[in-house]
């Protein structure tokens, strides 16, 4: 298919932003792909490859800069200014090349399996003059690109489309395309996309028309697949109200989520975002060939580190360079142990176990686990439905350092990549702070001419130091609680400085503010960063000398045990 097709569509998808005008669009191109142009989906989705592949495009802007530079003529700094005026470097391109066409007035041909050609040999280049390669494959392309072809090139490279497809705007406008948007269609596409991450795939099947055949979709064992998610509730009585009683009550380990392949002799250990992490575990590939019975399966399990010498659980982020580092894996080893606590399976000899009760699964991954502490064990878990054995339970899994609990339904399927209310999580009350307002940020859209996201700040002494930014909890009108009119009201008269949508502001309005957890962020000039910030109330009877001071917010820092999840 000619590129120009392609960048056309990307154009009149980000034309609008309603979602329904969107899927229309996709829909009327889809019906006209034809199969030998399926892995334009993968292009849709700004990828090359299906999501579950490891390979992937990425292009620094540096880089994308220099090409664009070499392909139009322009010199660096006049595209890193104007890039700097319209922040996007896609429109960027479009502009200089534009200069460029008129000034030569010849161009080729770009077709899609060109542009996938060039780009899939990108993640294959190693070693010396790599950087060079990668230059000439994305230049050649450029060089004969039109102007809004750049503009997707260069999108596409660095990994920002922005053409507003999500995954469900896909299913819906496949479903629309072929099966006139039939709502069991549309289940089916989402589940055959949950199974395979594959949407070329999926297209192929749906382009036959047949809704049955979408079902045959399904796992294989070496390909990562997502994982299951759970909502959350606020306590356990609202839990058993989710996912019915009796129910099924695991610990909330404080690990990360290791989705384990087996297949013969080869294990294979996928995160919750589906990178391949096997190499930094290979005590995990060994308890996993050692004390799990069976010849291919996939297992759901969060690995756990623990302190060698106490055997005490340690929190997430105390061992999470165990994903990242690549080298002295044996020696980081011997000091992070972790130890895999597996609570569902998958996939069993052949057979796909998606569709089979959770009480079912659980009782096979008891079967074919021989438990070894601090190496490999089943899950902890209850099956109750008595609200103060739950709570017993959930004590005690927090006295063992972990999350929270789990509460599961014991009847439901697995539903890989959602986030359903058939597993619920419980974890602890947030906790919360008294901050003071030092920035805000104008607002666009519906919330243009009212201040509506907000820098907080704590003490230090005399100073005020920034820590987060906040806009969630505040409301769009005056009764319902806090209102952004209320607030730009309050802040106006407080506003020193002004740059652009950004303004400065007198510390003097109060506010507390609930939080999940702090880390460590260069961001801020505190040195610290709030997750998941929430407004709760104005605090105008609180003065600024009784606002959090910096050794408060290291002292909750350190307290904390929980810490931020990888993936
Ligand atoms: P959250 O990240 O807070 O949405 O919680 C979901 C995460 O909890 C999952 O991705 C798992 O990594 C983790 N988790 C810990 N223990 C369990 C368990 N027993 N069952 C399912 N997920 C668990």
């Amino acid at each position: 298919m000619n590129y120009k097709k392609l960048a056309q569509l990307y154009e009149d998808l980000s034309s609008t932003t309603k979602r329904l005008e969107k899927i229309k669009i996709l829909s009327k191109f889809l019906k006209h792909l034809s199969e030998s142009d399926r892995d334009v989906m993968y292009l849709l989705q700004g990828d090359i490859y299906p999501e579950y592949d490891e390979r992937k495009i990425g292009i620094s802007n540096q880089l994308a800069i220099k090409a664009i530079s070499k392909a139009t003529g322009t010199e660096p700094k006049k595209i890193i200014h104007e890039w700097k005026i319209v922040g996007d470097l896609g429109k960027t391109s479009e502009k200089f090349t534009l200069h460029k066409k008129q000034a030569t007035l010849h161009s080729h041909v770009i077709t899609t399996e060109k542009v996938l050609e060039n780009l899939r040999k990108l993640p294959e280049l190693e070693g010396k003059g790599t950087v060079n390669k990668k230059l000439a494959l994305i230049t050649e392309l450029l060089t004969s690109a039109e102007p809004l072809e750049a503009k997707y090139l260069i999108r596409t490279l660095i990994g920002d489309l922005r053409i507003g497809v999500q995954e469900s705007t896909i299913r819906e406008a496949l479903s629309s395309a072929f099966f006139d948007r039939d709502k069991e269609a549309s289940t089916k596409i989402q589940e055959a996309i949950d199974k395979s991450n594959d949407v070329a795939l999926v297209f192929d099947i749906a382009k036959k028309g047949k809704i049955k055949d979408l079902e045959k979709v399904s796992l294989e064992v070496g390909k990562p697949i997502k994982a299951m998610l759970p909502k959350k509730v606020p306590t356990i009585k609202e839990g058993f109200k989710e996912v019915g009683k009796p129910c099924i009550i695991e610990y909330k380990y404080d690990g990360f989520r290791s989705i384990i392949h087996r297949q013969g002799n080869k294990v294979m250990i996928f995160t919750r975002s589906l990178e391949n992490v096997t190499k930094q575990f290979p005590e995990v590939v060994e308890y996993i060939k050692k004390y799990v019975k069976g010849n291919s399966f996939i297992l759901d399990s969060e690995a756990v580190g623990y302190d060698k010498k106490t055997k005490e659980y340690k929190p997430f982020q105390e061992i999470s360079q165990r994903i990242r580092r690549k080298y002295n894996i044996e020696k980081l080893q011997r000091e992070l142990p972790v130890e895999v606590n597996v609570f569902d399976i998958l996939f069993y000899n052949g057979k796909s176990l998606l569709k089979e009760p959770f009480e079912k699964r659980t009782a096979i991954v008891k079967k074919i686990i021989e438990n070894h502490p601090y190496k490999i064990i089943c899950a902890k878990q209850i099956t109750t439905s008595d609200e103060k054995k739950a709570k017993e339970f959930y004590k005690k899994a927090l006295k063992n350092n972990q999350e929270g609990v789990m509460m599961k339904n014991i009847k439901s399927s697995y539903r890989p990549g959602r986030r359903v209310g058939n597993m619920v999580k419980m974890k602890p009350e947030e906790k919360d702070l008294d901050l003071v307002i030092t920035g805000a940020e104008y607002g666009t859209g519906k919330r243009s001419g009212w201040l509506s996201s907000f820098i907080l700040s704590c003490r230090n002494e005399e100073k005020y130091l920034e820590i987060g930014k906040v806009g969630t909890g505040i409301k769009e009108k005056k009764e319902q609680g806090i209102s952004f009119e209320e607030l730009t009201k309050l802040l106006k008269p407080l506003i020193t400085k002004e740059k652009g949508r950004y303004v400065k502001i007198k510390p003097k309005i109060v506010v507390a503010v609930t939080y999940q957890e702090i880390q460590t962020s260069p961001n801020y000039d505190s040195g610290f960063a709030l997750r998941f910030p929430r407004f709760t109330a104005l605090r105008p009877d609180k003065p600024l000398s009784e606002i959090a001071n910096l050794n408060e917010v290291k002292k909750d820092f350190k307290k904390q045990k929980r810490n931020y999840h990888y993936g």
